[in-house]
């Protein structure tokens, strides 16, 4: 683990990048050991996996919430989410909002935006996106704060088509950060980059990648 860890830091060395070492499926005591060798962001996919892991471990640690989240979940992981990067529909951002405010929080967030060519990847479509931050119930969420946009590239060998893919949600995220400016919009995370293609998220702009399998082996 060290060594996989100590190779993604070289590609990440003198860019701001920040790694999200994606622990989903990893019993806590290999998380333990990430967290030895100097991990601090992890990421779940799972409510219920996530809450149990938190209480296990030190609480300097920073959660992420990567996968499709239930509205009537929100509320287990509001007190403690570090962000959750995969906001998918207005219905979840204003839940989020809400369970946040019984907590005093502001809970940090992240637009999923559908990609890939498959049709099975959650998130809003550019123009669902656009339609958000062009409308005026946003103004009203003062418990969250969109902090930037996440994206999952096509499964496929192709690496110009992934490439073009985060070139993609790169400019689309330029393009919002140069439009649309809130107390609550914040354009400071644009991530991008698993395991298979975060050497090319990189160079494309990213500044979370989500590593998994290349850190911890298969699921
Ligand atoms: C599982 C997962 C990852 C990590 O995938 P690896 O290929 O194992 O690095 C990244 N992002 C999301 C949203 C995931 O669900």
């Amino acid at each position: 683990m060290k060594e996989a860890i100590e190779k993604i830091q070289q590609a990440l060395h003198g860019s701001p990048t920040k790694l999200v070492a994606v622990t989903k499926t990893k019993p806590v005591e290999v998380l333990a050991e990430a967290y030895q060798a100097g991990l601090r962001i992890f990421g779940e996919n799972k409510v219920q996996e996530m809450t149990e892991k938190y209480e296990a471990l030190p609480k300097d640690i920073q959660w992420h919430m990567i996968g499709h989240l239930q509205t009537n979940k929100v509320k287990y992981i509001a007190p403690f989410v570090a962000m959750i990067q995969s906001v998918d529909s207005l219905k979840l951002l204003q839940e989020i909002d809400k369970q946040a405010k019984k907590c005093q929080r502001i809970v940090p967030c992240l637009l999923q935006i559908h990609i890939a060519t498959e049709e099975t990847k959650f998130g809003f479509s550019e123009e669902e996106a656009t339609e958000l931050f062009a409308s005026v119930v946003l103004q009203n969420l003062q418990n969250v704060c969109i902090k930037g946009l996440m994206g999952m590239a096509s499964n496929t060998t192709d690496e110009n088509q992934i490439r073009q893919e985060f070139k993609e949600l790169a400019t689309l995220f330029a393009h919002y950060k140069n439009t649309y400016q809130a107390p609550n919009l914040q354009w400071q995370e644009l991530s991008m980059g698993m395991s298979g293609d975060y050497a090319i998220a990189i160079a494309e702009g990213s500044t979370l990648i989500r590593v998994g399998s290349a850190i911890f082996g298969g699921r």
